[in-house]
This record gives structure tokens, C-alpha cells and sequence, in this order.
């Protein structure tokens, strides 16, 4: 034991040179996006006043290995590659014969594992000679990723905050300012969509539906300026699988296979970011890990919403997705994980659960809370609350091997930093923070108003 490593590093030079685009792999594709009018399925013309070429060719390659820029790899080398730890003390805690390793993507410039698509979204558009960026952002972790990108190639960049968000970490906002970025609250007056919900409900905590539909809103008015995404899209999910390939490095290092990989899915980026290398493997028959999403029981669209197409944003300006949903006007109680409030899953991940290729579990935000604290106090990061998600079914399931005394090899991420989440946790140790129940009536409610497809 004392000869086994802790953190297994690789050298720069390991940095993946392609990101990973499980599309080809899959037995069947994911249905198309739909044109909202026609309802005939999109073609690229349709997103060219949102998103520069490159990156909508990106959305529908079915080349397995797309090259990474070396002009993104020069900045990916500021902090990746990112350690894999193997996290002995909170083992020791829970005397669980399990083996818990963790990826830790908190420890790029923005705290969590956003600039990894950041980067490459800024570089795309940058060469094609966009001026500015638009984007929405929940706990601000997104908007302070896309800042620093921007800043790496001369964009300006606007974000909207969703308004829960913006109250509660006034230090993302800061955040975000130094890096160069604009950031207005959500829904905000200075957008059409956003006024017409201001009059509606003045103190609306927003969502990050509302939020996409204002920065859509207005990259759709300017012809300098395009939008981007944090998650959700095909093209970040795949940015983010730099995330899985090195971590099977990193484990056929140490001589481990998974049993069992878990992360927190929001729109699902940093989730399939670490799996689907993962289960290219699997599919190849070269390893069999369970692959589990964990998310909130306050915005559950894998466990408790539907799969059907829908809007990405509220206000309904985007193509219809096939994705599991809670419906595009579901707006989920202000919990502190605010990277996990939308109110859909990535298409691409939908398809994939839908074939029963992972599986998904809620928790309650006290119990997550509870596991980030475990954790601090053993391994030493403070997660952001978003992970925390992933953590809660990490020590449950590790628990469980204490009790069978089966020695499962357990792989996680940690896919930010708290620092800018104390408040929460300072509610948290406060008794503070309860547990709301999500009634069935609310997710019926705004799955009555599903478009018709
Ligand atoms: C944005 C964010 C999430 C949620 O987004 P995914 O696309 O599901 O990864 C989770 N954790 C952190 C730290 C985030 O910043």
C-alpha cells in the first residue's frame, strides 16, 4: 500500500491529440434536430448566424477522431494534463475495501472542466473572424471559462447570469469581470425575452433556459457577434472527452480497470466527457464499467422527464432536440448546484441512456452537501456543489462494497472547485439548506406545454 501511487500525472506530451466523437461507434444514431417551423430536420445553414462553421461541421462529423488545434493545445497546456488521485483517506473513512479515484478538473484557470470546450469554441470562432461572444451561465462557472478563453484570442465576451446564480456568487461575477467579460443578471431588461418575463414575474430566480434564449437573442441580432454553449451540444461533449482519455491512461498506469465510473450530469458534458472513452471500451468488449449519471432531485430530466423534442431554451428560438426533458418552461428551485438547473439532458446522452447504455440516479441537495463536506475534510479539495452530486453515489456505493466486501474499482470527477460555492456550504453547515420536494403536478405542468413534433 505504501508503494502505490496517489496522483498519477502524465507528461505534457500525453495531452490527447484528438478529441473523441462516439457517434460512429454508437449501434444507431441519434435522431436529428429538428427546424422549429418546418419540423424537417436542420441543416448547417440553419445555425450559421449561431455558431462559426467549424463548429457546426463538428456537430455532425462521423469521424471518430477529430484533431485538436494546436493553437488549443498550447493553451490546454496551462493546466492539462489533470491529475487522477486515488482517494485513499476518504476510503479510509468509510473502511470500504472500494478503490475511489477521481479526475480533478478544478484546476484549470477557471476552477472547473468548462475551458476545455471553452478554448476551442473561442479559437473556431476567432478564425472565422467572429468579434464578439454571447453565452448564459448558471453558477458561473461557463461564463468564467468562456471569459478566460475569450481573453486567450482578443473576443469580447456578454454573459447572462441566471438571476439565482448572480445573488448568490458575487465573486463569479467578479470573476468573469476580470477576465474582460460583460455580465448582465437573468432575465434581464436589456433583451426582448428577458423584459417580457421581468413584467410577468419580477422576482423570477431565473433558469438557464431564459438565460440561452436572451444570449441567442442577441448573437441572432449582430453579425459580429455568435453564441455559445456550454453543454448540451454534440461538439461539447466531445471537447470534453480530453477528460476520459486521459484518465484510461492514467488507469492503465496503475495496472486498474472500472467497475463502476460516476459523474454528475447537468446538460451532461463533464459526464460524457469521462465516459464515452470509456465506453468505446466497453463497446469494444475490452472492459465492462457500469457508467451512472448522478442528478438533482430538484431538476431530474433523465430520471423523471421525458424523452421528446424540445426547445434548448425557454422562450422557444432554438431547434427542437430529442432529449429527455422536464419541458423548456420548467423553471427548477434555486438550489446551489446552479450548472445542474436545465431543464434537458444533451441529446447525444439521452440517445445513449435511451439504449440503456448508462444509468441515472437523483439525490437531494442536503446529501450531497453532506459528501462534500466528507470529502474536504478527507482528500482536501472543497468540490464545487455540482460534483458533489457524483460524490453522494460514490460514497453510497462505497458503502455498500464496506458492507458486501467487494473491492470495486470506483472512478469519479471531480469536475470543479468550491471556492466560489463557501456561501453555500456556509448554509449548508447552517442548517440552512432544506430539501424541497419536487411535486409531480410541476413536471406535468410543463410538460403540457412540450412543442408538437
Ligand atoms: C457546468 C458544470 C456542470 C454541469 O454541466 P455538465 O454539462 O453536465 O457537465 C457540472 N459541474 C461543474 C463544476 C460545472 O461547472
Amino acid at each position: 500500500m505504501a508503494n502505490e501511487p496517489t496522483k498519477v500525472l502524465l507528461e505534457e506530451s500525453q495531452i490527447p491529440r484528438n478529441w473523441y466523437n462516439i457517434l460512429p461507434d454508437l449501434p444507431k444514431p441519434p435522431p436529428p434536430p429538428l427546424h422549429p417551423a418546418t419540423l424537417q430536420p436542420i441543416g448547417p445553414d440553419d445555425l450559421l448566424p449561431l455558431f462559426p462553421a467549424d463548429l457546426i461541421a463538428q456537430e455532425v462529423t462521423r469521424d471518430r477522431h477529430v484533431p485538436i488545434p494546436e493553437d488549443v493545445l498550447d493553451v490546454y497546456r496551462l493546466w492539462r494534463p489533470t491529475p487522477l488521485i486515488r482517494a485513499r483517506r476518504l476510503e479510509k473513512s468509510l473502511s470500504t475495501p472500494a478503490r475511489i479515484y477521481y479526475k480533478y478538473e478544478g484546476g484549470s484557470p477557471s476552477g472547473s472542466h468548462k475551458p476545455n470546450t471553452a478554448v476551442p469554441q473561442a479559437y473556431y470562432n476567432a478564425r472565422q473572424g467572429v468579434r464578439r461572444l454571447t453565452t448564459e451561465t448558471g453558477a458561473g462557472q461557463w461564463g468564467s471559462a468562456l471569459a478566460f478563453a475569450c481573453a486567450q484570442y482578443g473576443l469580447a465576451c456578454e454573459i447572462w447570469m441566471v438571476r439565482a446564480s448572480y445573488d448568490q456568487k458575487p465573486y463569479r461575477r467578479s470573476l468573469m469581470r476580470a477576465y474582460g467579460g460583460t455580465v448582465h443578471p437573468s432575465p434581464s431588461a436589456v433583451t426582448t425575452t428577458g423584459s417580457r418575463i421581468l413584467a410577468e414575474d419580477p422576482g423570477c430566480p431565473g433558469s438557464l433556459g431564459i438565460a440561452i434564449s436572451e444570449a441567442v437573442e442577441v448573437a441572432g441580432g449582430h453579425d459580429d457577434t455568435r453564441y455559445a454553449l456550454g453543454s448540451v451540444l454534440n461538439h461539447v461533449l466531445m471537447h470534453q472527452t480530453v477528460i476520459g482519455e486521459e484518465a484510461l491512461e492514467q488507469l492503465a498506469m496503475l495496472g486498474e480497470t472500472p467497475d463502476l465510473i460516476i459523474g454528475c450530469a447537468g446538460g451532461g458534458s463533464n459526464f460524457a466527457g469521462l465516459v464515452f472513452p470509456f465506453l468505446r471500451e466497453k463497446l469494444a468488449g475490452r472492459m465492462a464499467p457500469v457508467l451512472r449519471a448522478v442528478e438533482p432531485a430538484a431538476c431530474p430530466s433523465l430520471t423523471r422527464g421525458v424523452y421528446a423534442y424540445d426547445y434548448g431554451d425557454s422562450a422557444g428560438f432554438t431547434p427542437l432536440l430529442k432529449m429527455h426533458t422536464l419541458g423548456h418552461t420548467f423553471v427548477p428551485d434555486p438550489i446551489h448546484a446552479g450548472g445542474l438547473r436545465y431543464h434537458g439532458m444533451a441529446p447525444l446522452l439521452s440517445h445513449i441512456y435511451e439504449l440503456g447504455m448508462v444509468e441515472a440516479v437523483a439525490k437531494n441537495q442536503s446529501e450531497c452537501f453532506k459528501a462534500g463536506l466528507r470529502f474536504a475534510r478527507t482528500e482536501g479539495i472543497v468540490p464545487a456543489p455540482e460534483p458533489t452530486h457524483a460524490l453522494a453515489e460514490t460514497i453510497a456505493e462505497a458503502l455498500r462494497c464496506a458492507e458486501t466486501g467487494e473491492p470495486k474499482v470506483i472512478v469519479t470527477a471531480v469536475c470543479g472547485h468550491g471556492h466560489f460555492d463557501l456561501p453555500a456550504y456556509e448554509g449548508h453547515l447552517a442548517g440552512h439548506l432544506e430539501d424541497v420536494p419536487l411535486p409531480q403536478e410541476r413536471i406535468d405542468t410543463a410538460l403540457a406545454q412540450l412543442p408538437a413534433a
